[in-house]
């Protein structure tokens, strides 16, 4: 007799896609902006805003079959967001962050035209509700992407309120919103282990409209948590009026893309 449960369903494989820099452009000091083409790509499922995509960056464990009882080794990969995505042009640009150490933030400090990255996605996306009556979105600088393309998707004339928490004002760059957006930078400093601190007193600061709005929070892990703890208990919040997420970890690597703080 085994006490194991049946083993779960695999997941079902992302389809993959074999991407070239087309080209590298530092947006500010931290972060770059690398554009991806392949003729793959026409087939890419682009879904909507703030998607997400895996990028691997050694696929050495991506492909043939592992000997018999061996468990495949499973490739660097790392998570990010499509910033814009031209099925057209067979282009997908992703801005990374250049955080310091990590596969992936090395990797976007050295890109160069002509090097060759494996993509896989995308996961899910935020839905936008279009009757929500306004909508405020908070995040870190590895979050600029996704609120960049909530942004964009958002109905004309949206009453949008967005912070940003960045190391210092050198990392302020160009943010799309409508004519009711109002963006607002915070500057953390270099300390990363006060990621967030800024965030928090930003969104419990916000002026928060007795109407029915939308809250979106993407940052570091511990602090997305404090966030959600104050929406929902101390704002009141309806947990389905909220989407938060990690999208990174204090001292972790690669933190899973599911965090979405429902443990709070
Ligand atoms: C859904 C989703 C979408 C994302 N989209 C983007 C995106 O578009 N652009 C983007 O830049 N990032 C994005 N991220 C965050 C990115 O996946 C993480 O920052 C990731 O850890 C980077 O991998 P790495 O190999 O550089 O570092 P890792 O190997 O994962 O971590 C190495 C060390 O660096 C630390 N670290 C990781 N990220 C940061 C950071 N931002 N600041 C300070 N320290 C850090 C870790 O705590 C760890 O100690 C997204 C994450 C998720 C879940």
């Amino acid at each position: 007799m085994t006490t194991e449960s049946p083993a779960a369903p695999a997941k079902p494989r992302r389809p993959r896609y074999r991407a070239t820099v087309k080209s590298v452009q530092r947006l500010t000091p931290r972060m770059v902006r690398v554009t991806f083409t392949s003729p793959e790509l026409e087939a890419f499922g682009w879904n909507g805003p703030a998607a997400h995509i895996k990028l691997i960056f050694d696929d050495s464990g991506a492909t043939g079959a592992p000997a018999p009882g061996a468990e495949a080794p499973r490739p660097t990969m790392r998570t990010y967001t499509p910033r814009r995505f031209d099925r057209d042009a067979r282009e997908l640009v992703v801005d990374f962050v250049l955080h310091g150490e990590g596969p992936a933030s090395t990797w976007a400090s050295q890109a160069q035209v002509g090097q060759t990255l494996t993509i896989a996605g995308p996961g899910r996306n935020y839905v936008v509700d279009p009757t929500a009556e306004w909508f405020l979105l908070a995040g870190d600088d590895t979050a600029i992407p996704a609120i960049s393309t909530i942004l964009e998707a958002l109905p004309a004339g949206a009453r949008a309120s967005v912070y940003l928490e960045v190391v210092d004002a050198g990392e302020e760059h160009c943010i799309p919103g409508g004519p009711n957006t109002t963006i607002r930078w915070l500057h953390r400093g270099e300390d990363a282990a006060r990621a967030g601190e800024k965030l928090e007193a930003a969104v419990r600061a916000h002026a928060f409209p007795p109407t029915r709005g939308r809250v979106y929070v993407a940052c570091e892990a511990g602090a997305m948590r404090r966030i959600r703890r104050f929406l929902l208990t101390e704002r009141g919040l309806p947990a389905d009026h909220l989407v938060t997420r990690g999208y990174w970890k204090l001292g972790a690597t690669d933190h899973p893309d599911g965090d979405y703080g429902q443990d709070v």
